[in-house]
């Protein structure tokens, strides 16, 4: 269990004369820790140290946890994004001359043209979102692309909208669609999802013979159904944020 050479969280400490015992309190983004006036700090350390898996995994269920109720953020320079999974940190400069959004790595840049005349905050949310949805619109109509070709179907159309309670649908002229939030998601998750979609397109139901063909081309299909459910309400619009869901 030696976390030796690996990564040990960042604390804070806060020590009181009335306190016997050592306790460790974890936050989705924070650990302090509660220790006796006399404690020595390396003592601490390494009760740290030697309880980082244990951190680790804590924080990681308390993350989960977010409401989808919790407070929206307002988006603006260093709100924290997510592509495809990956966190993005948000760049923002105003009086621009145009409107444009650059994705590098680690960072979403937004540029905000002069001729905008709406609050700070909305444009950036309006902006993003539509550079959001249009990317995701690339995206999805690749990736379904490629695995019609693979799984030997044929959607009429693919969509990109916004549902409330659905990531995906398939009806019955043969149209795909899919939440754009799924952008956000692992690549993995969005590969299911298409997967799935598209099997209706064979079975107009979820029986057993719907989840064979799933199955096939997909067989850790119940990973992806987990992860959506436990994880699948952090991907809102605009972001939760995660520190105000404990
Ligand atoms: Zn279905």
């Amino acid at each position: 269990m030696s976390a030796e050479g690996r990564f040990t969280p960042g604390y804070t400490v806060r020590r009181s004369s009335r306190r016997r015992t050592i306790e460790i309190q974890v936050r989705p983004d924070s650990v302090r820790v509660l220790a006796p006036a006399r404690v020595a700090q390396s003592r601490i350390d390494q009760l740290v140290r030697q309880k980082t898996d244990w951190i680790i995994t804590r924080q990681r269920e308390l993350r989960l946890r977010v409401p989808v109720s919790s407070a929206p953020v307002l988006l603006d320079q260093g709100s924290q994004l997510f592509w495809l999974d990956e966190p993005l940190i948000l760049e923002v400069a105003v009086d621009q001359p145009e409107t444009c959004v650059h994705l590098s790595p680690g960072s979403i840049k937004l540029a905000l043209s002069r001729r905008i005349r709406k609050p700070r905050s909305d444009a950036i949310k309006e902006q993003l979102e539509l550079w959001y949805r249009a990317q995701a619109q690339d995206y999805f109509q690749q990736r379904v692309s490629a695995w019609s070709a693979h799984m030997k179907l044929s959607p009429t159309a693919v969509v990109v909208r916004s549902y409330r309670r659905k990531w995906g649908c398939c009806n019955s002229r043969g149209v795909v669609s899919f939440n754009w939030l799924l952008i956000m998601a692992p690549a993995s998750i969005i590969d299911y999802v298409i997967v799935h979609e598209l099997s209706h397109l064979k079975q107009m139901n979820h029986s057993p013979r719907f989840w064979q063909e799933v199955t096939r081309y997909y067989p850790d299909y119940a990973d992806a159904k987990a992860w959506l459910n436990s994880s699948g309400t952090r991907l809102q619009w605009p972001p939760a944020d995660i520190n105000s869901g404990t």
